[in-house]
């Protein structure tokens, strides 16, 4: 049996941590290869390995040099090999890794320092061999993972070898140089050891006992989801669920791998299981869970007999491709079409620019800006095969007194996704929680 650890930043912030991950891995011995992050938060103002690196970027681009937040990075280092009682001349790999910052213009390789070296640490605690992503983690040209070409790599480096710590969150290019995923992308890194080495179980360990039905600083004490499929997941993760990031599902789903969410700090809670949808044992749970984000813009455009229009929609999306926009729904009526996007997109302008090209391409009668809108989606394969799912939704807004600006189910309806005014998002959240809960 092959299980893969993910142990994310704060599992690897400090040296008693680091001892409680090596506790984790010492009871099971099917804990072959163990994926790390860099050293994130001690206490709420710490700062993380990882941001700290991206400073000494920008030292380095101001004034050649990174030394000022380096030493922060060196000291924290030290202390956790002092504490760990290691015999490791981490000095040395440090001042070489200092010396690379300086010379190098790469953010990503500056951040990519922080797993590297917790990686390299945690092999030598461990007695574990160490092997670099930068060896089996590859990059397409367009910057996307070759999925492909590291799947074989993975397996060739790790056939034979027992137990290996290897660093998170980053690869290389096809140029040969250190690329990262985006943020909190060590999950990521997981999931691709996890399918290269054809492991039984993902095990993502993190300091939450797993998913919750929804964000605990909106509602107390939210239960926690105890299986979920990876499609739901995929939902959620989306929509600002922050427990796994959303492009670790894809790796193991082909494989049909599940993960395990687990707590670092709480090893006994079961945590969260993720699985594909024929061995999700049924419950009678209808919904799995509600997560939403903040700040979207709906732009309204009104035209009579639009639908009689061919092309009509096509010329609509054609300027929004030119001004290089993500869509997030697109609802539409018989005369109306709502293109919905996040308000960052449309600033310095864009905003403007775009509904003036809009105008001008399909004429239409009318084009509404709404802003301030936040989506929200209540997630649940449950809700398919129940009827009534939607009217204890909406009842229990109208009972709320929300305003739904918009509704969406998708095709799958595994989901239904609402928008409401930014100042409702929290009472939405509330009230959705405690209809099905
Ligand atoms: N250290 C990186 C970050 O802070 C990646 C990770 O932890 O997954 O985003």
């Amino acid at each position: 049996m092959i299980k893969v650890c993910k142990f994310g930043g704060t599992s690897m912030a400090d040296a008693n941590s680091i001892r409680q991950v090596k506790a984790i891995i010492d009871a099971d011995k099917d804990r072959k290869y163990i994926v790390v992050s860099a050293p994130g938060k001690r206490f709420k103002d710490d700062i993380k390995i990882t941001d700290m690196l991206y400073r000494c970027y920008n030292d380095v681009k101001i004034t050649g040099s990174c030394k000022v937040h380096f030493d922060i990075i060196r000291k924290r280092f030290i202390d956790i090999v002092k504490d760990l009682g290691l015999d490791l001349d981490i000095e040395s790999v440090l001042d070489k890794t200092e010396e690379q910052i300086n010379n190098s213009t790469s953010p990503d390789f500056a951040a990519s320092r922080g797993e590297y070296l917790s990686a390299y640490i945690t092999a030598a605690f461990l007695g574990f061999e160490f092997v670099d992503a930068a060896e089996i983690v590859r990059f397409d040209s367009h910057g996307k993972l070759n999925q492909d070409y590291t799947d074989d790599k993975v397996s060739n480096r790790l056939n034979g070898v027992e137990y290996a710590v290897i660093p998170g969150f980053y690869g290389k290019n096809f140029q040969g140089e250190i690329k990262t995923f985006s943020r909190g992308g060590s999950d990521i890194t997981g999931s691709i050891v996890a399918r290269g080495t054809k492991a039984d179980l993902y095990e993502n360990w993190t300091d939450v006992s797993g998913f919750l039905v929804c964000d605990p600083r909106i509602v107390d004490n939210p239960k926690v989801i105890k299986q979920i499929t990876y499609k739901e997941v995929r939902e959620l993760s989306y929509m600002g669920a922050s427990v796994l990031h959303a492009e670790a599902i894809s790796p193991v789903m082909k494989r049909r791998i599940p993960i395990n969410i687990k707590n670092t700090f709480r090893p006994e809670d079961k945590g969260t299981m993720i699985v594909p949808n024929d061995q999700y044992v049924n419950d009678d749970s209808v919904i799995t869970g509600i997560a939403g984000k903040k700040n979207f813009t709906v732009l309204l455009i009104e035209k009579s007999m639009m639908n009689a229009e061919v092309g009509f929609i096509r010329r609509v999306l054609s300027v929004v491709e030119h001004y290089g926009l993500c869509v997030e729904h697109l609802p539409s009526g018989i005369d109306t079409l709502s293109i919905i996007l996040e308000s960052e997109q449309l600033s310095n302008g864009v905003l403007n620019d775009l509904v003036s090209e809009i105008r001008e391409n399909v004429n239409p009668d009318f084009v509404h800006v709404i802003e301030n809108i936040s989506l929200i989606a209540t997630v649940g394969h449950g809700m398919a095969r129940r009827p009534g799912t939607a009217a204890t939704l909406f009842t229990a807004l109208a009972n709320a007194n929300i305003n739904i600006r918009m509704i969406d189910q998708g095709s799958s309806e595994l989901n239904i996704i609402i928008g409401v005014a930014n100042t409702d998002y929290e009472k939405c959240i509330k009230a959705i929680y405690d209809a099905f809960n």
